[in-house]
């Protein structure tokens, strides 16, 4: 018997630490296309990052975790962070694909990120492995610029003005973060120190 395809969303970010943002973000594209599940795919060395200091991938997937475990929904992904060198968008979605070869995939993407698109590796190859799925973030427009009507959906999400470089200052000068990151997320952050001067990695 032929099974259905499934319809996958797919979360990539840097998740430094993971915030309300994202998951409202994820939750809403969710609904509104009825996906069957989304993956957040936490980046290994984000490319567009370089120069940053970024927290180890294992605090960040860790993270990630906890933050979505409640959601029956929604699931992460390692293959970003498994994958040695720095982590393009093309290669996330060709190695979702080998593992999902008969499931529709659905990126979903930052109004700031979207823009970003087309500078990205592949460019062309990525739009035939998923349908882009721009979502509103307060502080940047949300509009097509070049990239190809048929294959990104532009959609308003509940405005949630929280980015993970505020988050990071916030620790950082010892304002809390409890309500812009799942109250796991602080605790995880508080256990390991992170985003501290002295923790060394991405405050
Ligand atoms: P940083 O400040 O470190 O860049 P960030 O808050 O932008 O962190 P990322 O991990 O870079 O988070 O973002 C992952 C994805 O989530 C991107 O597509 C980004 O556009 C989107 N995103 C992040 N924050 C929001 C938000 N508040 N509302 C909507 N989309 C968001
Ligand atoms: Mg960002």
């Amino acid at each position: 018997m032929e099974r259905t395809r499934r319809r996958l969303g797919v979360m990539g970010g840097t998740f430094d630490p993971i915030h309300h943002g994202h998951l409202v973000a994820a939750s809403e594209v969710q609904s509104v296309f009825g996906l069957d599940e989304v993956i957040f795919v936490p980046t290994g060395r984000p490319w567009q990052k370089e120069d940053d200091r970024i927290s180890d991938p294992e605090h960040r997937y860790l993270m990630t975790v906890v933050a979505t475990a409640a959601n029956p929904v929604f699931t992460v992904s390692r293959v970003d962070i498994d994958r040695p060198g720095r982590t393009y968008t093309i290669d996330t979605l060709r190695d979702l694909r080998k593992q999902f070869p008969d499931d529709d995939l659905f990126f979903i993407t930052g109004a700031d990120a979207l823009t970003n698109i087309l500078t990205w590796k592949n460019y062309d190859e990525i739009f035939d492995l998923a349908h882009f799925v721009g979502v509103t973030r307060p502080g940047h427009d949300l509009e097509l610029g070049g990239l190809p009507a048929d294959k990104v959906t532009l959609i308003e999400v509940p405005a949630m003005a929280i980015s993970s470089t505020d988050c990071r200052t916030r620790v950082a000068s010892g304002e809390p973060v409890w309500y812009l990151v799942p109250d796991g997320v602080v605790q995880y952050i508080n256990k390991y120190a992170l985003y501290t001067e002295s923790s060394g990695n991405g405050s």
